[in-house]
């Protein structure tokens, strides 16, 4: 087993002087690593693929809090809408339109994050600058999306050693959201999370205001 509980002892008392929760990136690991952290304490995992959500749902203690932060395809939403405590990942309105719709057949508000691209590197999905504005307008003033609740912006830095780039990414993204809660500040009291930094990079997300941080390979190894 590759767990590493001292990184996460370790993470879990640096993150107390900060105000930023942990996602623990469980992808590809199996469920017996999980079942350390569980056990550990740790209720919240994020995983990217939908069909390795489901089963580990299935198999495990059914107060854990799973963070879907993979690219989320439409048609699939269905297969994880009744038991996902957050999509980290939403990059389009017909992404969003899906999980309002399959939220109302179950009557229940699926909590989102509007992914925004920050990084260099073009392979990385999410919405421009322009995009998340125009999303954030029409779900804060259209009032559309009933069954999900908007609780924040996510992104992903480029995989750069040159902490300037990587700072000036997460701090452009700190920015919006602030513009943000600012501009739609009587709609936007939910609206609270930024989900920024992973194993490489979260010391210098939460420096630029991240408040909560998606580490994996840090915690279970590196992956194969
Ligand atoms: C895999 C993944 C992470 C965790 O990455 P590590 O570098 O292993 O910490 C965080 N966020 C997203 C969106 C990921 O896909």
């Amino acid at each position: 087993m590759s767990i590493n509980k001292e990184a996460y002892v370790q993470l879990v008392s640096e993150l107390e002087k900060s105000n930023a929760s942990l996602i623990a990136v469980s992808k590809t690991k199996p469920v017996e690593d999980i079942q350390v952290l569980y056990d550990m304490g740790h209720r919240d995992f994020g995983e990217n693929y939908v069909q390795e959500l489901v089963k580990k749902h299935d198999e495990l203690p059914k107060d854990i809090r799973w963070h879907f932060i993979g690219h989320l395809q439409s048609n699939k939403v269905k297969l994880i809408a009744p038991f996902v405590h957050m999509i980290h990942g939403v990059d389009s309105f017909r992404l969003l339109e899906t999980i309002s719709k399959e939220g109302e057949k179950l009557n229940r508000v699926i909590n989102c994050l509007a992914q925004v691209h920050i990084a260099k590197e073009e392979t990385k999905f999410g919405l421009d600058f322009i995009e998340a504005r125009q999303l954030a307008a029409i779900y804060f003033l259209e009032k559309k999306f009933k069954f999900v609740q908007l609780c924040g912006l996510m992104g992903m830095a480029s995989f750069s050693n040159h902490t300037a780039v990587v700072k000036a990414e997460f701090s452009a993204l700190k920015s919006l959201f602030d513009e943000m809660k600012a501009l739609y500040a009587d709609e936007s009291e939910h609206f609270n999370v930024l989900s920024m930094g992973m194993s490489g990079d979260y010391a210098l997300a939460i420096e630029c205001g991240s408040n909560m941080i998606r580490v994996g390979s840090l915690l279970f190894g590196s992956r194969t």
